[in-house]
């Protein structure tokens, strides 16, 4: 396993064709009031990544993972801070005014909630044919003619046209807000959770849909979903997304069959039910606590606060599993202390001994550690964390996190093979002085 630059294969190795190559995108917001001083939210982190041409790529992870601001910042919806989306030799995150126009048009989007993102007030011939009128595509004739065809292919009648979106059915609308996506003849589509607002029967045809338009168009799609076991059915390829990252990208059966990143494997495994697409063998894995504030991401791995797989620091080794994971746990309550310690009623009790809210970090630390033997060294620091933990929290953190740092709080782990598939994963693990991060070990 090596570290690499990202990879342009299909699951048999072959090289294809990129329509977009993203290069280190990062797409952060800042609130550039005077008086804030608050770091920016940053929403995509330093992806790079191929969309290959006539694939249908999956996009997974967590409410929040910066997902849906990826997807807009490739169509130009949202400003890149810095990297590159390359297409055709240019970099649409530069272009602006009919340049910027231009790519649009090439790009079609289909929004989660069809009853949002339809105005009421327009009649569907209207919204369907919105962006032939903003693009002055041919004469109003031929407009009119282009929505009729469209609506033909999306399943609508021709009567349709001048109804309105109330009037029609969950997924009728998405099929209206498909035939708007696909006005202008675009050949890359971002679909953002297009079908988790419609029943179960009514997202097997909206699918059913998107899959013969893709056969028949030869479109790119970006299929942005939570449901991973659609993604598996529908997505040639899927990358795995954590805090603005991408941690894993590959080939969909791969991924799901045998996923190789941690965080992948904690996702699988939280899919109850027979139908899930995780692999048998794969455990449950709950996480402790909750992502980090996109505006505070951890220094070295986006996973490290909450990685069951983590790396344990060196000066430590004999800690047991479980004596690690304790600590661990320690230093995510003392996280959420110091993030919360802001507001002056709890800087008041601070000051005042009366601690900052909250259950007494002693009577957390004393059930933490019941069952767990730790070394006199070990127990020292917890002692004196424990000792200032109320009344200053930020003091406590910082002696565990430099008695406890892993190599996982400091390095960012870079891309690594996984298999001949083209398969990557960011993960300190991939590397030879390191475990694999196994299933088995989690
Ligand atoms: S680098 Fe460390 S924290 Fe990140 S996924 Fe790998 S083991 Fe977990």
């Amino acid at each position: 396993m090596t570290a690499t630059t990202p990879q342009t294969q299909t699951a048999s190795g072959d090289d294809q064709d990129p329509l977009l190559e993203i290069d280190g995108l990062k797409t952060y917001y800042t609130d550039d009031s005077l008086v804030n001083s608050d770091p920016p939210v940053k929403a995509v982190d330093d992806i790079s990544l191929d969309v290959i041409r006539g694939e249908t790529l999956g996009l997974v992870g967590e409410s929040g993972c910066g997902k849906t601001t990826l997807g807009r910042t490739l169509v130009g919806l949202e400003s890149a801070t810095s990297g590159s989306v390359t297409v055709d030799g240019t970099d649409v995150t530069e272009l602006s005014g009919s340049e910027l126009r231009e790519w649009q048009r090439r790009v079609g989007m289909v929004f989660q909630d069809p009853q949002e993102s339809l105005n009421d007030r327009q009649t569907v011939g209207e919204i369907v044919g919105e962006p032939l009128e903003a693009h002055e595509w041919k004469t109003p004739a031929e407009r009119e003619e282009r929505v009729n065809t469209l609506l033909d292919r999306v399943g609508l009648r021709e009567e349709h046209f001048y109804r309105y979106p109330h009037q029609f059915s969950g997924g009728q609308r998405q099929r209206v807000g498909i035939a708007r996506a696909l006005a202008l003849e675009p050949e890359f589509v971002i679909l953002d959770e297009p079908v988790s607002a419609l029943d179960v029967s009514v997202q097997a045809r909206v699918i059913n849909l998107l899959e013969e338009l893709q056969a028949e168009l030869g479109l790119t799609y970006l299929f942005i979903a939570h449901d991973l076991s659609l993604v598996r059915h529908i997505a040639d390829r899927v990358a795995v997304m954590y805090l603005g990252n991408v941690l894993e990208v590959g080939p969909t059966e791969r991924v799901f069959e045998e996923p190789a990143n941690p965080y992948t494997q904690s996702l699988l495994s939280a899919i109850p039910g027979s139908s899930s697409p995780a692999p048998d063998d794969l455990d449950r894995i709950t996480l402790r606590g909750t992502p980090p504030n996109p505006r505070h991401p951890p220094s070295g791995c986006p996973f490290s606060t909450r990685c069951p797989a983590k790396i344990p620091p060196a000066a430590y080794a004999d800690l047991s599993g479980d004596a690690f994971e304790a600590i661990e746990t320690f230093r995510d309550v003392l996280r959420d202390r110091v993030r919360g310690e802001g507001g002056l009623s709890k800087r008041l009790k601070r000051q005042l001994g009366l601690g900052a809210g909250g259950r007494s970090v002693e009577v957390i630390v004393t059930q933490l550690f019941a069952d767990v033997e730790l070394s006199p060294a070990a127990s020292d620091v917890i002692d004196r964390a424990t000792a200032t933990a109320d009344t200053d929290p930020t003091e406590a953190l910082a002696l565990l996190n430099e008695e406890f740092s892993s190599v996982c709080d400091r390095e960012s782990p870079v891309e690594h093979d996984v298999d001949e598939t083209g398969r990557t994963s960011r993960c300190l693990r991939h590397r030879s002085d390191y475990d694999d991060p196994g299933s088995d070990r989690l």
